[in-house]
């Protein structure tokens, strides 16, 4: 009960390193949108595990597919095909209407994947002078924790002492497509860019940005590349929130929910043009393209092709957003956001994010605040209408008490 939290608490505490703060909330286990902890409260996940958990824990299509692959085969390294690899590929191409997926595990090493692929197919199709490519990327971005991509990053908590830094990255002001054209020369490879900022704070640029930088990228001969990982399959209210603003990247970034909550499973998407640049012994992963990952890829790649969890989203996200807004002017300053993902700015005045999610905590539903004054509300797409309008509830009471 209490004791084994407080136990568990305390040995994190001690044996793991400290470079994140979680709340104190011992989750053992989940089913739907909901979790329960260690002594047997049930909370709504309004997290979703950075929306890994877009379909919810213990999906009984993912589990299923992830067990029956337990028995066949789990690890075989790319130095042989296995027979589940091929058929997510495919299914995955065809979702994001491309021909060509290279295979990765974590987020962070797709936008690694990506970026090489770019620097590749800037020396060795545009002519670009050897070590010279360059990659436009925004102010406020995040796209991982590697070396280099901290190394592009404006958050002194994600870049102080970490250098030396990778070179090679020009940061422009996120959703000023001017300002991005102004800093594209010769050298220029690629556009690196989150549709939405997540971890920013749900920061949604203007209608016509990301058109424009379409347009831009297509007439200046620089690659687009959309970072996905979280503001894709599913949680939009699309497959991906390029299709909300009528935009095909040259490549997508995507991993967090094509791993079903289940394995770490990204990959980056593109055509052939450009993901071929790729020749054997260039690039690879242990783990990447394993059988497992493969296996429950494909079955997140099935749920998403008919559609209904998008649109799931697209509904759910339109009540969260109307009950949302209602509250602005009455402890939150602005809403943000599309499809069932919001980013809410709290009145500074009246407390903390991390404030407002331990008062929320103690009403059963866990979200994570970001950049001292926002938090975020992403629940699995599974969430009830009566459940989201129950948690809107116990925030509207926590900025009551606060
Ligand atoms: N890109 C974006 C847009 C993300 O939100 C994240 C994680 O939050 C990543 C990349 C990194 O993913 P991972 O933590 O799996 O390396």
């Amino acid at each position: 009960g209490t004791a084994s939290m407080s136990e568990a608490v305390e040995a994190a505490e001690r044996n793991l390193a400290h470079n994140y703060h979680p709340l104190e909330v011992v989750v053992e286990t989940g089913e739907g949108a909901w979790v329960t902890d260690v002594t047997g409260r049930k909370y709504l996940d309004c997290l979703a595990a950075y929306s890994a958990v877009n379909f919810g824990h213990g999906h009984p299509v993912l589990v299923a597919a992830a067990k029956a692959q337990l028995d066949r085969i789990t690890l075989t390294s790319r130095a042989f095909h296995n027979d589940r690899l091929a058929p997510f590929a495919t299914a995955l191409a065809a979702l994001a209407g491309k021909d060509m997926v290279l295979p990765m595990n974590t987020g962070a090493e797709a936008v690694e994947s990506g970026i090489k692929v770019a620097r590749a197919w800037g020396y060795r199709v545009k002519g670009v002078p050897h070590d010279r490519a360059t990659i436009i990327v925004a102010d406020g971005n995040f796209h991982g924790r590697t070396t280099t991509i901290i190394s592009f990053s404006n958050d002194p908590d994600a870049r102080a002492d970490f250098g030396p830094y990778t070179p090679g990255f020009v940061s422009v002001p996120y959703g000023d497509a001017a300002a991005l054209e102004a800093a594209i020369d010769e050298n220029t490879v690629a556009v690196l860019l989150e549709p939405i900022q997540g971890e920013a704070g749900i920061v949604v640029p203007p209608a016509d940005y990301l058109p424009a930088v379409r347009e831009i990228t297509s007439r200046r001969n620089v690659l687009f590349i959309a970072d996905e990982i979280q503001s894709g399959l599913g949680r939009t209210g699309a497959t991906f929130q390029c299709d909300n603003v009528g935009v095909v990247p040259d490549l997508y970034l995507l991993g967090k929910a094509l791993g079903g909550g289940i394995v770490p499973v990204s990959a980056v998407v593109g055509n052939h043009d450009v993901l071929g640049v790729l020749q054997p012994g260039q690039h690879g992963s242990t783990f990447g393209g394993n059988p497992l990952a493969a296996a429950v890829g494909l079955a997140v790649v099935e749920l998403l092709a008919t559609g209904e969890y998008q649109e799931r989203a697209r509904l759910l996200g339109a009540r969260l957003r109307a009950s949302l807004d209602r509250l602005v002017g009455f402890g939150i300053v602005e809403v943000r956001g599309a499809g069932l993902w919001a980013g809410i700015d709290i009145d500074p005045a009246l407390g903390t994010g991390r404030q407002v999610c331990e008062l929320l905590m103690e009403r059963g539903v866990l979200a994570k605040d970001t950049h001292g004054s926002t938090i975020r509300l992403a629940p699995p797409i599974v969430v009830e209408a009566a459940e989201l309008d129950w948690a809107v509830e116990q925030l509207e009471a926590v900025l009551a008490e606060l």
